[in-house]
């Protein structure tokens, strides 16, 4: 892993941090994304690459390069990451009507077509272009936006959506969309604050976007870092904190960024994921049912989804 980041939109962070050679080993040089502030310390030890600010945003110090997050992103879509979502990833190339995520793809596009009247929509990182199938089925005029070339033309395949392939902060999207989806995105992205910056900008006003992350005030991630401190358990326990995931948002850090890009936040939802697709030992998988019961009856659900409208 490179040992600092490369990208010259980060040059102002990396000489911010080396006005301070002194910095402790324990905290974190680069300032938090969402609240600015210095000082975020190790979640997991010295030797983690996860800090945690006083704000709640959880971030990996430092961020490996664009290159190397594109790579990942690639492997990612070739299954080489994790075996357990393997399967997964292959059902949602199909559209069954009353597969949870399915239901939940559905709901979002009915949410964002009562608040937009439909229009233009582009959903950002298509994952299997599922979510663009809805979308246009429910009236909408869809496109996606996808960084990997593989994903693209799968989804152009399978369910016949237009797809552009390269980066949302530079794709030219042509007439403003009425509606932008990230579902699973941001936390992936090297700079999630430009990348609501882009969705508020390219918006037509009165448009309105979808964020869903995972949720770090969670049972789940509760638990995961609580079992982290028992070495036997590390291991297993630290699989939540997946390789190409880079931001790990609360509702509160995330409704705070999306507010500072200058959209309004109309809906905070939590929501509990579907573990019927992914591939777990019984054990496993009865200690995350037991997890994911427990965050429904506290609010404290292992997903949060934000809209949000622009002015106007
Ligand atoms: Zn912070």
């Amino acid at each position: 892993m490179p040992a600092s980041p490369s990208a010259s939109h980060l040059a102002h962070h990396t000489s911010r941090a080396a006005a301070h050679p002194g910095a402790r080993a324990d905290v974190a040089p680069r300032p938090c994304l969402v609240c600015g502030a210095r000082g975020a310390r190790k979640l997991h030890g010295r030797r983690s690459p996860l800090v945690r600010c006083r704000c709640g945003l959880v971030f990996v110090d430092p961020l490996p390069s664009e290159e190397e997050i594109a790579a990942r992103e690639d492997a990612a879509f070739h299954g080489g990451l994790r075996d357990e979502t393997a399967e997964m990833f292959t059902a949602y190339y199909r559209n069954y009507p009353d597969d949870p995520v399915v239901r939940g793809f559905r709901a979002t596009v009915d949410r964002l077509h009562e608040l937009t009247g439909g229009g233009r929509l582009v959903d950002v990182g298509i994952g299997t272009g599922l979510l663009l199938h809805l979308a246009r089925e429910r009236g909408f005029d869809p496109l996606g936006v996808e960084i990997s070339p593989g994903a693209a033309e799968r989804a152009r395949e399978e369910f016949g959506v237009d797809v552009l392939v390269g980066d949302f902060l530079e794709v030219d999207l042509g007439e403003p969309p009425s509606a932008i989806t990230m579902a699973d995105v941001v936390e992936h992205t090297h700079d999630p604050r430009r990348f609501l910056e882009r969705a508020a900008t390219v918006l037509r006003p009165g448009g309105a976007l979808f964020v869903a992350v995972p949720n770090h005030r969670s049972t789940l991630f509760w638990a995961a870092d609580l079992l982290m401190r028992i070495p036997p358990l590390a291991t297993t326990a630290g699989r939540l904190y997946v390789p190409n995931h880079y931001y790990y948002f609360t509702p509160a850090t995330l409704v705070r960024l999306i507010e500072e890009v200058g959209l309004r936040v109309t809906a905070v939802r939590g929501e509990s994921p579907y573990l019927g697709r992914y591939r777990f030992s019984p054990p496993v998988r009865l200690g995350l049912a037991a997890l994911i019961a427990l965050g429904k009856m506290t609010g404290l659900e292992a997903r949060v989804e934000v809209y949000a409208v622009k002015p106007g």
